[in-house]
């Protein structure tokens, strides 16, 4: 019993600013427009015989009240309820008029409910498909044994088989646009957000700079791409970066890497790309650039960096940097590049500071 009962009461996933429950959409979409087919059948059914008007008087009300609760119970009761008013619908109509009118048609709405429901395991939707096929098919024999209860004349016959099929043909069009386009706005959702994970990923919160890991795969692509092509890579470091956190602070030292960063991207202009390499390290990439242009670049930078006047909440400060520049030597891969740039503004550290190695 607490099984049962476990069975029948999950949810559909709350709504969210990026998942929509597209199913309780269709579904609510298909209860209304089979309310329609109800009044419909009941019209027709009054007219044919006439002392079998309350049928769909009873099914029409039941699918009302299940429509009025559609959001206060829980999917599998959604569809056991469904599976109550349509199988029940189905039955009866084969056995009171026969096969040739086309009740049976209404089955296929199930199918398509339970196949398009995500939340519900693969097993369940086979075993579930393979009960609706035993149903249209006990339906198709017995129908096929026994006169229906009520035989209707050719015309009363020719109207019902209408409106089931054009009423089946329009429910099932509508709950596939639902679907189908439910499911496109999904994937497009999905694909932006990893867009911009992947984004968020390769940037540096602080500076908003390509980060290390984006920049290794820019400059990878790069080389992948164009094997024989010319390039530099260059790293900076500030100077005494320690000596501004511990003299103005944290935040001063903050101030100073993003008016760096920012100098950095308005002076690249197509000529460098530049990432966060590290805490206080920038990496430089010069695609088809020697390395006597990439040095100029970055000497023009380092005197820019070393006339600047830094100021933060009052205090005047200016910082320098030191850097390493290696040129692609169509031997060594590039990481091994980079790490003679790093070696070489190790170099620089040790002579002094302030000044670019070559
Ligand atoms: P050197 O000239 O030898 O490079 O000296 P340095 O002081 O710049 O180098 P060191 O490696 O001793 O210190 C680097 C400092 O950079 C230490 C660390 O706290 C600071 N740092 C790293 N990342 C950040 C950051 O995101 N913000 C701030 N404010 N400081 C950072
Ligand atoms: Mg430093
Ligand atoms: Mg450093």
């Amino acid at each position: 019993m607490k099984l049962f009962l476990e069975f029948f009461r999950q949810k559909v996933p709350k709504n969210t600013r990026d998942t929509r429950s597209y199913y309780q959409h269709a579904v609510k979409l298909n209860d209304q427009m089979l309310a329609i087919y109800f009044v419909v059948s009941f019209l027709l059914v009054s007219y044919a015989a006439k002392r079998l008007f309350w049928p769909p008087i009873v099914f029409l009300a039941v699918l009302l009240f299940k429509l009025y609760s559609i959001d206060k119970i829980s999917v599998r009761l959604n569809l056991l309820l469904n599976v109550l008013i349509i199988c029940g619908w189905t039955v009866w109509y084969a056995l009171t008029f026969g096969w040739g009118i086309g009740g049976q048609h209404m089955l296929i709405l199930l199918i398509l409910q339970v196949f398009f429901c995500l939340y519900e395991p693969p097993f369940f939707k086979v075993i579930y498909f393979l009960l609706l096929l035993s149903l249209r098919l006990f339906l198709f024999y017995y129908t096929s044994n026994h006169e229906p209860l009520v035989v209707l004349d050719s015309f009363s016959q020719f109207l019902m088989q209408t409106v089931n099929t054009v009423s089946l043909f329009i429910i099932v069009a509508s709950c596939c646009i639902v679907y189908s386009t439910n499911l496109q706005d999904t994937e497009r959702q999905l694909l932006l957000h990893n867009e911009q994970l992947q984004q968020q990923a390769e940037t540096d919160p602080l500076t908003k700079l390509i980060n290390r890991r984006g920049f290794t795969d820019i400059m990878n692509r790069f080389v992948a791409d164009h094997p024989d092509a010319m390039y530099c890579v260059a790293i900076a470091d500030i100077d005494f970066f320690k000596r501004v956190n511990d003299t103005y602070g944290h935040n001063c030292g903050d101030y100073t890497l993003q008016t760096l960063a920012a100098l950095f991207m308005e002076r690249s202009t197509d000529k460098y790309f530049v990432s966060r390499w590290g805490g206080e390290e920038f990496c430089f990439f010069f695609p088809d650039v020697n390395i006597d242009d990439a040095g100029k670049i970055i000497t023009d930078l380092l005197i820019e960096v070393r006339k600047m006047q830094l100021e933060y909440e009052g205090n005047k400060f200016s910082i320098t940097l030191t850097a390493g520049v290696e040129e692609n030597d169509y031997r060594s891969p590039l990481s091994e590049l980079i790490e003679s740039a790093d070696r070489k503004l190790y170099l620089g550290k040790k002579n002094g500071r302030d000044q670019i190695v070559f």
